[in-house]
C-alpha cells in the first residue's frame, strides 16, 4: 500500500519523552547499572513519584543525578526509541507531513536532547523546547503528560489531541485515547479537517 494520498498536509506536533523516547526505561537501566538497584519500568506509575522509586531526596535530587557529570552525558543521550515510533514518524513524514517535536527538558538537557534527535534521524524540521506546548500550533498532537493534555485540550480545542496512555495520565473530554504507533498512524491518515 503506498503511503502517498490525497490527505491535507499535516503539522503534528510530536511529544518526545514518554511517546518516541523511552524516558523510564532509560533512567531505570542507568540507575541499575549505577547503583546496582532492582527497578523496572513496570513500577513507574505517577507522573511526579520518580525521585521515590530511585530513592532520591525529592526531584530535585533526581534531575542533579539525571543531569549527568563529565564522566557521562545526560539519561536524555541514554533513551531508546519505543517500538514502532522512528518507523511511523519517517512513514508520516514521506506521506508528506511536517514532523514538528515539542517537547518539555531541563535547559541543560539542549544539546543532548538535539543530539539524540541526530542520534535517531527523526525527519523533521522544527524542534521546540518549552513548557508551554500550546504555544506550538499543530494540527494533530501527541502527548503523555498530565499536565500538557488539558493544556493543550484547553488552547487547542480545534487541533486532533492524542493522549498516549500511560498508566501515569488519563483520559480527557475531547482527547483521543490511543495505544500503539499503529493508531496514531490510523488517526492522522483518516484526519479529514471540517469542509473536506
Ligand atoms: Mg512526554
Amino acid at each position: 500500500m503506498s503511503d502517498r494520498s490525497d490527505s491535507p498536509r499535516l503539522r503534528l506536533g510530536i511529544d518526545l519523552d514518554g511517546v518516541v523516547a523511552d524516558f523510564n526505561a532509560g533512567w531505570i537501566r542507568l540507575h541499575r547499572d549505577e547503583f546496582g538497584s532492582d527497578l523496572h519500568p513496570d513500577m513507574v506509575v505517577t507522573w511526579d513519584g520518580l525521585h521515590t522509586l530511585g530513592g532520591f531526596a525529592d526531584m530535585r535530587a533526581f534531575w542533579r543525578w539525571a543531569r549527568g557529570s563529565a564522566e557521562r552525558p545526560s539519561i536524555f543521550r541514554h533513551l531508546d526509541p519505543y517500538p514502532d515510533a522512528l518507523e511511523t514518524i519517517d512513514r508520516l513524514e514521506r506521506a508528506g507531513h511536517d514532523i514538528v517535536i515539542v517537547t518539555t527538558k531541563p535547559s541543560w538537557a539542549r544539546s543532548d536532547t538535539l543530539r539524540w534527535l541526530a542520534d535517531h534521524a527523526i525527519p523533521t524540521d522544527e524542534i521546540h523546547i518549552t513548557d508551554r506546548k500550546s504555544n506550538v500550533a499543530c494540527d494533530v498532537y501527541l502527548d503523555d503528560s498530565p499536565h500538557v493534555l488539558p493544556e493543550l485540550a484547553e488552547h487547542r480545542a480545534d487541533a486532533t489531541i492524542c493522549r498516549f496512555v500511560r498508566p501515569w495520565n488519563s483520559p480527557i473530554a475531547g482527547v483521543h485515547d490511543i495505544t500503539s504507533w499503529a493508531e496514531f498512524h490510523r488517526i492522522v491518515t483518516e484526519h479529514s479537517p471540517p469542509g473536506r
